[in-house]
């Protein structure tokens, strides 16, 4: 037995809104629905492996949705929700969990204090679930008309994740596999074990609507509310050889960049950005120079640990711009290679990034052709608080 894993079920097809796009593809923020879910999970501390069911068909959206992001091998759903949970939870059997959390890919806010209350509520009972009271009265309705004012005193609205010991939530779904059951607190239910509430959050919202979605848009911009710029600058004096590497694209020349390194200017500048953007020191102190493990190593390593380190915080990239200084040799054809690079490495879109270049008119080590300089701005996201 070992530790917490989570489910995140994501392989409905409600394609809402009118679009085609399951609503855990759809944009939100910098990023979509199911990166911040499966984010949210992946960051939590007690959570020692994140397990999502999609469609098969979805795999390459969903591949693009949570690059970067540290996830167990996704599984395929089933043709109910029920069954892509059963899915999820049969491939979580290898790990032996003592608790598993099953949550629901369009909730994009499960927070952490939620989250550890679901879990603490486990040490009491087989189950635990996040749940609300009803703050409007209810009525039951008929053909347009009331037909009766419910008492919701002891009505909740249940949210996710719904924390279960894993041996007896996986008994109960194969035991109820077949039967349609509205989430996995019923499926527990209805196989007689006891199921405790605890405090939901009222931001923990279920994406089913255009207004539910433009409500997650303004939570996410308060969420993400701390901005922050960090900015980084290089240089890289030329060596005999044959090309350079800059921004991550290899570039024919009639010099190299010297360095420990493979000298990619660009991306050491916009790691040092990055870094700088959530106070994390520099490039140097993370990446010693006389460190045998950095010789010859390619630069997308260091950036992508830089974004690593702004993910784990739970942070995202909003964007980031650099500036190639140099005379020659001339960066312009492969300047979108380099936007493409750069986005692919942050996995970000290639609209947050830029990469532009400028020579020093002649002046200087750059205008003398002794070397590239490069500066960087990154501006990144960080949770309020
Ligand atoms: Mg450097």
């Amino acid at each position: 037995m070992s530790g917490v894993y989570a489910v995140i079920v994501a392989a409905g097809r409600g394609a809402r809104f009118g679009g085609t796009l399951p609503k855990q593809y759809l944009a939100l923020g910098p990023g979509r629905i199911l990166r911040h879910s499966a984010g949210s999970l992946a960051a939590h501390p007690r959570i020692a492996g994140v397990q999502v069911v999609i469609r098969d068909e979805d795999r390459t959206i969903y591949d693009e949705t949570v690059a970067g992001l540290a996830l167990l091998p996704p599984v395929s759903g089933g043709a109910e929700r029920q069954d892509s949970v059963r899915n999820g939870l049969e491939a979580l059997t290898r790990y032996e969990p003592d608790h598993v959390l099953i949550h629901d890919g369009a909730r994009p806010f499960p927070d952490a204090a939620l989250v550890s209350r679901v879990l603490d509520a486990l040490d009491a009972a087989d189950a635990a679930i996040p749940a609300l009271p009803l703050g409007d009265t209810i009525k039951r309705v008929v053909d347009h008309r009331i037909v009766e004012t419910v008492d919701r005193s002891n009505l909740f609205r249940a949210q996710t994740p719904q924390g279960f010991r894993f041996p007896a939530i996986l008994a109960a779904h194969r035991e109820m596999a077949g039967r349609i059951l509205t989430d996995d607190a019923a499926v527990a239910e209805a196989a007689g074990l006891s199921v405790a509430i605890v405090a939901g959050h009222e931001e923990n919202l279920k994406v089913t609507t255009v207004s539910d979605l433009a409500a997650a848009e303004r939570l996410l911009a308060l969420r993400l509310g701390d901005v922050r710029v960090g900015q980084g600058f290089d240089v890289h004096g030329f060596a005999p050889g044959d090309h350079v590497m800059c921004c991550g694209v290899r570039v024919p020349h009639t010099a190299a960049l010297l360095g420990h390194s493979d000298a990619d200017v660009g991306l050491h500048a916009l790691t040092d950005a990055m870094l700088g953007a959530i106070g994390a020191g520099d490039i140097g102190q993370h990446f010693p120079p006389g460190d045998p493990r950095w010789r010859g190593a390619s630069s997308d390593q260091l950036l992508a640990y830089a974004a690593t380190l702004l993910r784990n915080r739970g942070g995202e990239i909003a964007a980031v711009d650099v500036t190639i200084i140099c005379e020659r040799p001339k960066i312009g054809p492969h300047r979108v290679a380099m936007v493409d690079r750069v986005a692919e490495i942050l996995a970000i879109a290639p609209d947050r990034v830029s990469v532009k270049a400028t020579t020093t008119e002649r002046l200087g080590f750059t205008g003398r052709g002794e070397g590239i300089a490069a500066q960087a701005v990154a501006t990144v996201r960080l949770p309020l608080g």
